[in-house]
């Protein structure tokens, strides 16, 4: 049999649960995940190796308006993401029905022009399966989809049979990376988003959007990796809850990053985080370039 390989692209709207599919298909995280819509910035690229195949999954940020120039970034993501891919995977919520939000997502996948893929996902929290038949048709009707999987990303339920189809589709070709690699995402800017991603976890209402995480430095030592991270917010109401009473928040997000961190890098870490305030940020293109890490490393590969 022939070796196959390509790129596939997972698209939907915010929350749907794309980079928790991304992390079950690669088998550990590779992008993190919360309960807030908009968690995901930056594309990342998660690779998933058979005997007879590599598939190179790109995660994308959900799609929606663009507001500030953050979303602006964000919406040039996704763009990026489906330029010379191979398919497109559409991600919905089984568990919501068809939104007019639908229709700005469905917008990118007809403009896409190769094979397209609609996945209802989350169906673990549809017990009668026959739900999902209405959301199905509304779907196809809306565009002509190559094949449609009811999958769950957080149980692994469809997984195995949506990646053989995959596959199936994909064209032949060499492996596109070293089979022990796992994501294209330097270590660095995942230690940055487990930190965020710990604070997503323990703040709500505006604190989870305005938050960015940048790291001062990473040093890997003999016996331990020293990484510091600033914690950036837009105001100083927002840095008071991420330190929290006597520091207690910051502490709870820190070690919750270590132990995460130790796991993901099997290595000991000396985590330091510090906490500033940067007037409207998402507005500043300056700092928004900072968190776009593939541009980081275009620069760096130039000088
Ligand atoms: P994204 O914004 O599309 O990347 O979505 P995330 O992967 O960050 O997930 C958003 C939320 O949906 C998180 O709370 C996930 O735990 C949850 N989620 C994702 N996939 C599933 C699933 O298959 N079943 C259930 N019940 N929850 C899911
Ligand atoms: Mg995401």
């Amino acid at each position: 049999m022939p070796f196959k390989s390509g790129f596939v692209a997972i698209v939907g709207r915010p929350n749907v649960g794309k980079s928790t599919l991304l992390n079950a298909l690669v088998g550990h995280k590779v992008a993190i995940v919360s309960n807030k819509p908009q968690t995901t910035r930056n594309r990342i690229q998660g690779i998933v190796n058979r005997p007879n195949a590599q598939i190179v999954f790109i995660d994308t940020p959900g799609i929606h308006r663009a507001d500030t120039a953050l979303d602006k970034q964000m919406m040039e993501e996704v763009k990026q993401a489906l330029d010379g891919i191979d398919i497109a995977c559409l991600i919905v919520d089984a568990t919501r029905d068809f939104a007019p939000g639908d229709h700005y997502s469905l917008d990118r996948v007809r403009h896409f022009r190769g094979k397209s893929f609609l996945l209802l996902n989350k169906i673990d929290r549809v017990p009668d399966k026959r739900k999902l038949l209405p959301l199905m048709e509304t779907f196809s009707r809306e565009h002509n989809f190559t094949e449609v999987f009811p999958v769950s990303a957080l149980t692994g339920d469809g997984l195995n049979e949506l990646i053989e189809s995959l596959i199936a589709y994909l064209p032949e070709g060499p492996p596109l990376f070293p089979e022990d690699q796992s994501t294209d995402q330097p270590e660095r800017f995942l230690a940055a988003e487990i930190v965020r991603e710990k604070v997503l976890t323990h703040t709500r209402e505006e604190v989870p959007h305005a938050v960015a995480v940048l790291l001062d430095s990473f040093e890997e030592g003999e016996r331990l990796v020293r990484i510091r991270a600033t914690i950036y917010v837009e105001r100083e109401g927002q840095k008071g809850i991420v330190i929290g009473r006597g520091g207690e928040m910051l502490k709870k997000i820190g070690t919750g990053a270590r132990k995460e961190l130790e796991t993901l890098l099997g290595t000991k870490i000396f985590l330091e985080l510090f906490v500033k305030v940067e007037r409207n940020w998402r507005q500043n293109s300056a700092i928004v370039r900072q968190l776009d890490w593939h541009r980081q490393l275009e620069q760096l590969s130039r000088e």
